[in-house]
């Protein structure tokens, strides 16, 4: 992770931030909305500050949020969570992750995910010294093959690892594969983890967590965040819930990670989470409208697209213009469209892997992604 000078290599979003803001492009490469989450969720924080909310809350998190999370998980799944047992706050999913992989991980392990990834889940992997096996998800539906999920079992595997809806590809799991995940697992012990940001971002069916299946509550660890739904990433309040001695094996590593996280957030987060169904039905429709844009404008420009599922993005191919490297296509556009993506290679170890493929973030106000989509119409 260090290179050979001492310094730390940024993240391919810290990267092509700086890229945008170098040339004034549109950013549409890292994935965070341009608008503040509901107005309720924010005044909720102001409040909580002004109230004395300030100081450390308790290591598992305060039982307003734990609560709202056991409330949440009830109404939109059925799942029944004790919010004094079974949940526990971090900060962030990226902690969830972290403090799981390194609770629950030991060196030499196998660890199973689908590539390409969220890039923190390889650096998370190697810091528990675990290997990374993955499975390949292809251009352009992004669905795995049910015989190399099997073949990626082995005596050594430890945990899968599933994102679902999908980063970087916009793909969710059909019930078929999430049944064999459970059934797999289940024969080789192994565990479940299962990052779900980006669960009420979904464009046609509804989200069903892999907890809800027969048999797979027992070894699921359900990791989500308030960042996504809420649109509130910098707050970095997420979560996690399992059985009651997963959690506290993941608090033993979470109190010395980051000891407690952000008190007066907690329970703004809990004010959203409680918000009404038509929230939840509104920020799914309007993002829909939002990957519709966005959509039109990419193929308008010459590009093939991956229509998503779920998540704020949209995995293009960039082939159809002559592209056979994304990362250097992605460098160019931020000058000649004004525009700037995220090349899929970035998700993936494996060389020369999803070459064309370019990842577009669409959780942009519609006045944005049409300027984007116009100003990508300008390649054709
Ligand atoms: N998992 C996935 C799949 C993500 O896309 C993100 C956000 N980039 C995270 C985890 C991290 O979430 P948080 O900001 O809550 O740590
Ligand atoms: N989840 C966002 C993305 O995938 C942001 C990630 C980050 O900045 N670490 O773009």
């Amino acid at each position: 992770l260090v290179g050979p000078d001492g310094s730390v290599g940024a993240t391919i979003f810290a990267e092509m931030s700086a890229l945008a803001a170098r040339t004034g492009a549109i950013n549409l490469g890292q994935g965070f909305p341009d608008t503040d989450g509901p107005p309720e969720v924010l005044e909720a924080a102001r409040q909580a500050i002004a109230d004395g909310v300030n100081q450390y809350p308790p290591g598992r998190g305060m039982p307003v949020l734990r609560e709202a999370i056991a409330r949440h998980q009830q109404r939109f799944y059925g799942l029944a969570v004790d919010p004094d047992t079974d949940v526990l706050v971090t900060a962030g999913a990226t902690e969830a992750l972290a403090a799981t992989l390194l609770a629950l991980v030991e060196p030499g392990d196998e660890v199973l995910t689908f590539e390409p990834y969220y890039d923190s889940y390889a650096a998370i992997v190697a810091l528990a010294g675990a290997r990374l096996v993955t499975v390949p998800l292809e251009w352009p539906a992004f669905a795995p093959d049910p015989d190399r999920i099997r073949a990626a079992f082995s005596a050594r595997t430890r945990l899968v690892l599933v994102n679902d809806p999908h980063n970087p590809t916009g793909s969710v799991l059909d019930r078929g594969t999430r049944e064999l995940i459970v059934e797999l697992a289940t024969r080789h012990d192994a565990l479940i983890v299962t990052d779900e940001v980006y669960e009420h971002l979904r464009f046609g069916t509804p989200h069903e967590p892999i907890a809800t299946l027969p048999g797979a509550a027992e070894r699921t660890i359900t990791i989500s965040s308030g960042g996504k739904t809420f649109s509130t990433t910098g707050w970095k309040i997420g979560w996690l819930h399992a059985r009651a001695d997963l959690v506290t094996a993941i608090l033993s590593v979470k109190q010395f990670l980051t000891y407690v996280n952000g008190a007066p957030f907690q329970p703004a987060i809990a004010v959203g989470l409680d918000l009404p169904d038509a929230f939840y039905a509104r920020i799914a429709a309007d993002l829909g409208a939002g990957r519709d844009i966005l959509i039109a404008g990419l193929r308008r420009a010459g590009l093939t697209v991956s229509v998503p599922e779920g998540s704020y993005f949209v995995v293009a191919d960039a082939a159809p213009l002559g592209a056979t490297d994304a990362a250097a296509f992605c460098r160019d556009l931020a000058t000649t469209a004004g525009v700037v993506g995220i090349p899929v290679s970035a998700f993936t170890a494996t060389p020369g892997a999803y070459a064309g493929l370019v990842r577009f973030a669409f959780c942009k106000r519609p006045d944005v992604l049409r300027e984007a989509a116009g100003r990508l119409s300008s390649l054709s």
